[in-house]
């Protein structure tokens, strides 16, 4: 890490926390904020925690016109001892580099904004619940804030972390879902930017999401760009199938968003011995895994719900109900290893847990 210092600004005020039991996703902030800059001469430069609050930006910044910006999502967690986790958050720092490199935006210094990011968790820290299924997320992200409306790679860039207490994703326990196939939209293709961290594909997924809710589904389904045929992810979820006692997720393959849960789902479940395999899947083959019998469970894996068991998948003019709609065991397995590891109720065999504590307080 380089030698870098943190200039600290504490808010004079604090504002009031949210009631645990009234918390939604993403729309409470906590005290205070990280941010960098960057020019050409300097590079990333001017780290600062200052009090959260709105930054003015001029109207010709890039990031408003062509959408070159890039973000991440990750949790701190409460464990029962009052210890503070954070899941895996170097496999964040490495996307976002990988993010920026797509959208052609420099390089951060992954070991800094990590620990930027624990001195802000900990200076925040009375903003994380404590409640059963509560965390706090976790937001980095980077704009482009060059005043120019010439189509180019930016040469000014702020890099912006901010905190949102979130409440529990499952309050009646974990539920399945109905999913339908999307044959019209599509996210992303191979050769975009479906890998990256970028508003962009999010942008591209609206009309579709708003589609399926009108008609009653959760989420969609979204099939490969090219020939509509294979199945990429679920929203903005990585999907797994158990099929006969085996599981399988579509390898990654240029257009799929590679997560962290994802990673952690196929290393536990060859920690248990059961056999997962990647590999290029197409709807039809998974509609007559359904006709004969062998597919067991499909669920969403990502770091907002954990794992979404799917109970229902539309398909053109088919609907398969998956293990009748029920939760499935491997689904309830995971999801529950998963979450007992990040809140520090199970032992950590893979070193995923990386702890916020009082070396990462601001000393001054
Ligand atoms: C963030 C994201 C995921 C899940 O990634 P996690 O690291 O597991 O949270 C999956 N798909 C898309 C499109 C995403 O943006």
């Amino acid at each position: 890490m380089e030698e870098w210092t943190i200039e600290i600004n504490r808010s004079a005020t604090k504002k009031e926390k949210p009631n645990t039991d009234q918390l939604e996703f993403g729309r409470v902030f906590t005290d205070h904020m990280f941010i960098m800059d960057y020019s050409v001469p300097l590079g990333w430069h001017d780290a600062r925690i200052i009090p959260y609050q709105p930054f003015s930006i001029d109207p010709s910044a890039m990031t408003f016109h062509y959408g070159q910006s890039v973000f991440e999502g990750l949790k701190a967690y409460y464990t029962p001892e009052g210890n503070i986790q954070l899941f895996r958050p170097e496999k964040n720092m490495q996307r976002l580099n990988r993010s920026n490199d797509r959208l052609c935006i420099p390089p951060i210094d992954e070991a800094f904004v990590l620990q930027a990011i624990k001195q802000l968790v900990y200076l925040d820290k009375d903003w994380i619940p404590t409640a059963e299924g509560t965390s706090l997320y976790i937001r980095p992200f980077i704009i482009s804030t060059e005043p120019f409306i010439g189509v180019a790679p930016s040469h000014q860039y702020r890099l912006i972390v901010i905190l949102s207490p979130v409440g529990a994703y499952y309050k009646e326990g974990i539920n399945p879902v109905k999913i339908a196939v999307e044959n019209q939209y599509v996210r992303t293709v191979k050769g975009g930017t479906g890998e990256a961290k970028t508003g962009g594909n999010y942008a591209a997924s609206l009309k579709a999401q708003e589609l399926c809710s009108q008609k009653g589904f959760t989420q969609v389904l979204w099939l490969d760009g090219v020939e509509k045929k294979y199945i990429e992810e679920v929203g903005s979820m990585n999907v797994f199938f158990k099929i006969n006692g085996k599981v399988y997720t579509p390898a990654l393959n240029g257009s799929i968003l590679e997560g962290v849960t994802r990673n952690s789902v196929i290393q536990l479940l060859q920690h248990w011995n059961v056999p997962v395999i990647e590999e290029r899947i197409s709807m039809e083959v998974l509609y007559q895994a359904y006709l004969d019998g062998s597919l067991e469970e499909a669920f969403g894996t990502g770091t907002a719900a954990v794992i979404s068991p799917i109970g229902q998948l539309s398909w053109e003019d088919k609907d398969l109900y998956i293990n009748d709609g029920k939760t499935g065991k491997i689904s309830r397995d995971l999801y529950n290893t998963l979450t007992r590891i990040q809140y520090g109720k199970e032992k950590d065999p893979f070193g995923w847990i990386d702890i916020v504590n009082e070396a990462n307080a601001v000393k001054q």
